[in-house]
């Protein structure tokens, strides 16, 4: 299997007076180049769990997630790369009929167990898996160690940027709460979260980032529907921002961040002279589970 390949990730500028209209220079740094399945931010944010997973000698990681979860697939891939064990835990009785995700997670030998919703919401591990061998990840990597791997995607941006934005996709926050702990003064951090009226979510970030008060901006006009959902309108979009960019997004994340900074700079929102820099966060592979044909790319 491949490696994770950090040398993968470039800094694309986006030319096209819709997308980056003049006097708005905008770029989106390619994290999803690093690996086909421990796309874009998932690897960033799962490093320092695997690392103190392997430094206290655990035997397996146990991790939790939907069927069609990113944070599985690349917990799956990068637990396969590093050597250890790994467990997944899914969301919902098993279906007769595995998720691509699902599959491709269980060919790179995660165990999967299905837990039924309640179950899951609540947090009821069977008993058996608080085993001293076990390492256990929070769903979509939500923790400290999260935040500092998340942290660490700075180190791939342009120095020389000078970026007074930077936007990008959120789902539980654990990136964006990195991106806003390594942030320069003034810059601003914008997160699109991609669920609709997840109003706990700033309160997710804050904690994650206590005891420090730096600011970010949460908008919630973009889930087009709620999480996973999409519609026509954004289709389309994705397919149009690939034949002017030749960026492939994805309609789950990447696709609704895109979108929200064409918006937005339509609007007016980044002042003249502004610098934007748009985080790829990967997340291609969930793009399967639309119709053939849908997508361009
Ligand atoms: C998981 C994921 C996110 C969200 O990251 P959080 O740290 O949970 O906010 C964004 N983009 C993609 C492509 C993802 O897979």
């Amino acid at each position: 299997m491949q490696d994770i390949d950090l040398g993968a990730i470039t800094t694309d500028r986006i030319r096209h007076p819709r997308f980056a209209p003049p006097g708005i220079e905008m770029e989106m740094l390619r994290l999803d180049k690093i690996h086909p399945s421990i796309s874009g931010n998932k690897w960033f944010k799962l490093r320092f769990y695997l690392e103190e997973a392997l430094r206290l000698g655990k035997k397996r990681v146990i991790t939790f997630g939907g069927p069609w979860s990113n944070h599985l697939l690349a917990t799956a891939a990068a637990c396969r790369q590093i050597r250890i064990e790994c467990t997944g835990v899914v969301r919902g009785e098993k279906p007769a009929v595995f998720s691509d995700t699902l599959q491709k997670a269980a060919g790179m030998g995660m165990h999967l167990e299905f837990l039924d919703r309640r179950a899951f919401r609540a947090n009821k591990h069977p008993s058996a898996w608080l085993d001293d061998e076990n390492y256990f990840i929070p769903q979509g990597g939500y923790g400290l160690p999260g935040v500092n791997g998340a942290a660490t995607i700075t180190e791939y941006m342009d120095p020389l940027g000078n970026y007074t934005h930077i936007l990008c996709a959120v789902g539980t926050g654990t990136m964006l709460a990195g991106l806003v702990r390594s942030a320069r003064p003034g810059q601003r951090i914008t997160g699109i979260s991609v669920m609709k009226n997840n109003m706990q979510l700033e309160d997710d970030i804050r904690r994650l980032l206590m005891p420090s008060d730096i600011p970010f901006q949460l908008l919630h006009d973009y889930h087009f529907g709620g999480y996973a959902k999409c519609n026509q309108e954004l289709l389309r979009f994705m397919n149009d921002w690939y034949s002017h960019t030749g960026i492939p997004t994805d309609f789950v994340y990447t696709g609704k961040l895109c979108y929200a900074a064409t918006d937005l700079s339509q609007q007016n929102f980044f002042p003249a002279g502004s610098r934007v820099l748009l985080i790829h966060s990967g997340g291609l592979t969930g793009n399967v589970s639309l119709k053939k044909g849908t997508l361009i790319f």
